[in-house]
């Protein structure tokens, strides 16, 4: 007991060295910060005490309205203390109602961002209010926090943030333009949205847009994916397949996936549809060459090859959308997991479920075939997010349907 109460002692007294050593090293060398959304210019000056020039002076860019990218690193020089605290917008009451309602006075808030005095307060730029544990962000109006499922994201991945306001509001958001399939619970906000995997721009601009208030933008950065390379050979049958049976097959399924369901259906990770295949025989994403021409197309699910009559389950709970044979697919499953997501299972040899049923992880739905524009028994796996393919694979290993679940404000079972 004795020695375990001085081990006790000795190592907190090891700790408060090394973070007074710690700290010691970190003034003398030139410090990094990955940019996290809300770190704009002015919140990053705040929390660091340095001026927004030379803060900008170390990352220079063409376009002075720019803020910092999401994701990009940015050397501090002559980094201090981190301060704490918000960052406020004026709203109705102006600086007076503020200082009010974060228990601070006037004068000192006034003095504390700079002003002559509290009654005539700038309107151009958010008030500083410190305290708290938190640094400070200049997040969406009436967000207290904001959280993205990845700081760096790939094309082809299935993308989303998720937020908690002060009130229920509305939002909606956008991608370069892209709508985000937005759902409110209360004052806890879900945002879901698909990159294409040929999705060319690095930086492109996230915006969220709170009802009746400014909209909110900052640069995101995005890296690039890793793709396979297949060359396809059709013959026969699948030869045989004219584009305007694969524009029609496609444009009636866009018209089903396009319906963004609210409520989440799954409770649960999703599993794979499959559990006894012998491997994964084309990955989402891979570049594709028919019959020798150029790789302008991608392989817009997962493909399993496995032997026919092989049960296929449902990867997670949800509502059957579709369930019938068609030209290009085969004899198709297509299951609305409710939050614009939805899974596809095709080629399948057996239907076990029919439109309006609803399935639960686990619960086998057909098996494993070769029908439709097919050359051997397959199972291919489609996974859409707001109308556009993404990587089911990571989606599963990236864990994102707690993720996106919790910030829903129910977390998976
Ligand atoms: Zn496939």
């Amino acid at each position: 007991m004795k020695s375990r109460l001085l081990f006790g002692l000795l190592a907190v007294g090891l700790f408060v060295f090394s973070t007074n050593g710690r700290s010691h090293a970190q003034s003398q060398a030139t410090q990094q910060h990955l940019v996290q959304p809300g770190d704009t210019w002015i919140a990053l000056s705040w929390r660091y005490g340095i001026s927004q020039e030379t803060i900008r002076a170390a990352y220079p860019h063409p376009n002075r309205q720019r803020q910092p990218v999401i994701g990009t690193t940015l050397p501090l020089p002559d980094k201090g203390r981190e301060l704490t605290g918000q960052l406020l917008r004026l709203s109705e009451g102006g600086l007076l109602a503020t200082a009010v309602s974060h228990n601070i006075s006037p004068w000192q808030l006034a003095r504390i961002n700079g002003l002559p005095h509290p009654y005539r307060p700038t309107l151009y730029r958010p008030l500083f209010i410190p305290g708290g544990t938190e640094p400070p962000r200049e997040l969406p109006v009436g967000f207290t926090n904001l959280e993205l499922s990845h700081i760096t994201p790939q094309p082809g991945w299935a993308l989303a943030f998720r937020g908690q306001t002060t009130q229920p509001m509305t939002i909606t958001a956008q991608l370069d333009g892209m709508a985000f399939a937005s759902f409110g619970n209360g004052r806890f906000h879900v945002s879901l949205i698909g990159i294409d995997n040929f999705y060319a721009n690095r930086q492109p601009t996230l915006t969220i847009q709170p009802a009746n208030q400014p909209l909110w933008a900052q640069p995101w950065q995005f890296v690039d994916g890793q793709w396979s390379y297949n060359q396809i050979t059709l013959t026969g049958q699948a030869a045989a397949i004219t584009q305007e049976q694969i524009a029609a097959e496609r444009e009636r399924l866009f018209a089903l996936w396009s319906i963004k369901s609210p409520p989440p259906q799954w409770a649960t990770p999703f599993q794979l549809p499959i559990t006894d295949y012998l491997e994964i025989s084309s990955r989402y994403g891979a570049r594709r060459s028919y019959n020798g021409g150029p790789y302008n197309s991608s392989h817009e699910g997962t493909d399993f090859s496995a032997y026919g009559g092989t049960a296929v389950y449902a990867p997670a709970a949800g509502t059957i959308a579709l369930a019938e044979p068609l030209t290009v697919r085969g004899n198709a499953v297509v299951i609305d997991h409710g939050f614009g997501v939805y899974t596809g299972v095709y080629h399948l040899s057996s239907l076990a479920v029919a439109v309006g049923g609803h399935v639960q992880p686990g619960q086998q739905i057909g098996a494993v075939g070769s029908t439709g524009f097919s050359t051997g028994n397959h199972l291919h796996w489609d996974f859409l997010v707001a109308g556009q393919w993404v990587d089911a694979l990571a989606w599963k290993e990236q864990e994102m349907a707690c993720w996106v679940l919790a910030g829903w404000g129910q977390p998976c079972q």
